[in-house]
């Protein structure tokens, strides 16, 4: 009944799911948590949710949460270890692996999942103590193209948007992301500001999903031809004089050149690339470019590309041609995949990165973190890591010797799976940090216990910039422990432990914020006390280094009253200044001349795209272990075109078998005009865990785009056919 789970008090936290970043409010009740809502104060949500955070009271309190280090025991299966054992033993294989074979023998791969201060003790410890380079991300496989195009046009990652501006835009461009699905209180926004009859809203999916339906403009592209659509939209803006002259001749470079490509690509050749109506295509361009205040926002389905990087050049070109950056109502906007994907960025959890959206690569860089933590100069390797998917395949040839995982679940959600788990399970030395058994603790030689979300305080950056505070409400269970004190204890095992001496996560939050001073994720006027008044969007500088401009009232007056009351950035570049060396935004010349990394053929003649469904989250890790979230969930799904079912000899409902050249998975075919002919489209939620027919991403394939390196996961060649037809 209600009145026995009424909380006993609520606080507020932040949802640990998508990007997004809703505040939550959390009820508790003896120690447990009983209750979640949303946080109406929260600007990226004012009190919604999607049904995700629902969840989170019966995961947390899960009977499988890990509670205690748990050892691979030589006749199988895991017996338990103390503590002391397990961090003696990680910090000695650690140690012995970098002494016989150097430090890139050693790799960790972390997690979008983690805070910011987990993230950031990692990332010392490997990067600062035993100069291993190979500190990566499962954010590799979501944002990293994000990450490269803004860098590349903007001269610094960091999404210059709000969500604020959806309620300002004219013109919204949907493309490669079902929002409606995937982020869904951002969903919610854009339904209410499509409430006005003047605002339009483009939607570029080869998949015809929910987001569609509020389309204006629909293009279901063909998988791949997203450069042949964006420049033949660029043509359109150029050939109809929608392009912003003023603010393209003062504040931008590279114009011509990006311009030429773009003419190569009349919307009628597009057209024919695409498979869409070129009559769609200069609507939607114009559209975009007649609009006063037009938006692109984005994620996978242009991320997840081997052409991923170009991709996200061309949807700035987009808007820069058009004026649409730095006002309000404007810009483009990629929509973070995980929770904490944004903050992993800021403290350099990618393997090109350090601290402060510092460059490994770049000497001072270098020298500054070094000099902020003491230790010698030449200490931080001097070159990138290896990102995941080249992890991975150094760990699968013997050159990665030690692998450290944490919060997340490569044996399911790394793509050419058979290879990736074929490589965990050789492993020398495998440990995962994990609050709940997966697919790849199962793998591990050593498993330890982690604290779960509404366990550990921390820090997480939205998409928009937005830094909120996750708070800790209550213990633990049993030995488990927040991830950057797992880190730390190692630290401490292997005699770093002056340095790693953090007495709480506010702590490692300070020293970490200290490194961003004057950088462009400048948090230093931000702690966990600031935030637990409110969330902040950085930059937010502790004192004032340039001219502060008011945003809605909000004026400087406000926080020059105290160093930690800086209202925060809503948007960046509004002074069209931009992180470049002349200060322009650069145009990037987006050529169409290669589709997918893989070919279709007479034996895979169909395109598999991966994503994720409304109520499931990742590998099912939590929300798999929520009855209020499975309700209804019937298992594997593959969706494919009544065509290709006749083909394949496939029916609607009953199993199929979807086979790439490295593997196959089994899933319960839906047979939807929804889909292209020449597509099918299988949710990734389920792994080894969860179901006996193979994991989705058995088929996929790891090409990645050659400037992010992230691999290309909707696009793998495939046939279906009925289960028994081997
Ligand atoms: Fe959580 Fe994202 Fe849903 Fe918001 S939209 S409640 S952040 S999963």
């Amino acid at each position: 009944g209600k009145k026995k789970t009424a909380p006993e008090r609520w606080a507020r936290s932040t949802c640990p799911y998508c990007g997004v970043g809703c505040g939550v409010e959390a009820g508790v009740k003896g120690g447990r948590i009983v209750s979640i809502r949303g946080d109406r104060s929260h600007p990226a949500n004012f009190g919604k949710l999607c049904p995700k955070p629902a969840g989170l009271p019966e995961a947390v309190h899960h009977p499988d949460r890990l509670t205690h280090p748990l050892r691979r025991k030589p006749g199988g299966g895991f017996g338990r270890v103390s503590w002391d054992e397990a961090l003696g033993e990680v910090a000695q294989k650690l140690g012995a692996t970098i002494r016989d074979h150097g430090p890139d023998a050693a790799a960790f791969y972390v997690s979008g999942q983690l805070l910011t201060e987990d993230y950031y003790a990692a990332g010392k410890l490997a990067r600062g103590y035993l100069g291993v380079a190979n500190v990566d991300s499962n954010s590799r496989l979501c944002m990293s193209s994000a990450v490269a195009g803004y860098k590349g046009a903007f001269g610094s990652d960091g999404p210059p948007s709000s969500y604020a501006d959806v309620g300002y835009a004219e013109c919204i461009a949907l493309w490669g992301s079902n929002t409606a699905d995937c982020h869904p209180v951002t969903f919610g926004r854009i339904l209410q500001r499509k409430r006005d009859p003047r605002v339009s809203v483009i939607v570029v999916d080869p998949r015809r999903t929910a987001t569609a339906e509020i389309a204006d403009v629909f293009l279901p592209i063909r998988p791949g031809t997203d450069l042949a659509l964006a420049n033949a939209m660029l043509r359109v803006v150029l050939d109809e004089g929608l392009v912003d002259e003023r603010f393209v001749g003062r504040h931008t470079e590279g114009f011509e050149e990006a311009a030429e490509i773009a003419y190569e690509w009349t919307p009628r050749r597009a057209a024919r690339v695409c498979g869409v109506e070129a009559e769609d295509i200069v609507e939607a361009a114009r559209r975009f470019g007649e609009a006063k205040t037009a938006m692109a926002l984005w994620t996978m389905g242009v991320n997840q590309s081997a052409q991923g990087t170009l991709k996200n050049r061309a949807i700035i070109n987009l808007c820069l041609a058009t004026g649409n950056v730095g006002k309000v109502g404007t810009g483009p906007f990629s929509l973070t995949g995980q929770p904490n994907a944004m903050g992993g960025r800021e403290v350099g959890g990618l393997a090109h990165l350090l601290p402060g959206y510092r460059l490994i690569e770049n000497e001072g860089d270098r020298r500054e973190v070094e000099g902020a933590w003491g230790i010698e100069e030449g200490s931080i390797p001097s070159k990138p890591g290896l990102p995941a998917v080249e992890s991975f395949r150094a760990l699968g040839e013997g050159d990665v010797k030690f692998l450290w995982v944490a919060a997340t679940n490569p044996a399911a959600s790394m793509p050419d799976l058979n290879r990736v788990r074929k490589a965990l399970a050789d492993a020398p030395f495998l440990v995962v940090s994990d609050a709940y058994p997966t697919e790849t603790t199962a793998l591990a030689d050593l498993v330890l216990p982690a604290a779960a979300w509404g366990e550990k305080a921390g820090a997480m950056t939205n998409s928009e910039r937005r830094v909120s505070i996750v708070e800790k409400l209550v213990e633990p269970p049993g030995e488990a422990r927040a991830d950057w004190e797992i880190f730390a204890g190692v630290a401490r095992e292997m005699g770093f432990g002056e340095a790693f001496g953090w007495g709480s996560s506010a702590e490692v939050y300070e020293e970490y914020r200290e490194l961003t001073r004057g950088r462009f994720p400048d948090v230093t006027g931000i702690s966990h006390e600031r935030l637990r008044e409110r969330p902040v969007q950085w930059p937010a500088p502790d004192r004032m280094d340039h001219e502060e401009r008011p945003f809605h009232g909000i004026a400087r007056s406000i926080w020059e009253r105290d160093e930690e009351e800086h209202p925060g950035t809503p948007r960046l570049y509004v002074d069209k200044k931009f992180n470049t060396p002349s200060g322009k935004a650069r145009f990037a010349p987006t050529p169409h001349d290669a589709g997918l990394a893989e070919e279709t053929g007479t034996e895979f003649p169909l395109v598999l795209s991966t994503g994720r469904i409304k109520n499931q989250w990742h590998t099912m890790t939590r929300t798999g272990r929520s009855a209020k979230l499975t309700k209804g969930l019937s298992g594997p799904f593959v969706m494919l075109h009544p065509d290709a079912a006749g083909s394949s000899g496939v029916t609607d409902g009953e199993a199929a078998r979807v086979v790439s050249e490295r593997g196959s998975f089994v899933a319960r075919a839906v047979v939807t005009d929804e889909m292209q002919a020449g597509t099918v489209f299988a949710p990734f939620h389920w792994g080894d865990l969860w179901t006996e027919g193979g994991s989705v991403n058995d088929a996929t394939h790891d090409e990645r785009d050659p400037v992010s390196l992230q691999p290309e996961l909707k696009g793998a060649a495939v046939r279906v056919e009925p289960v028994g037809a081997e």
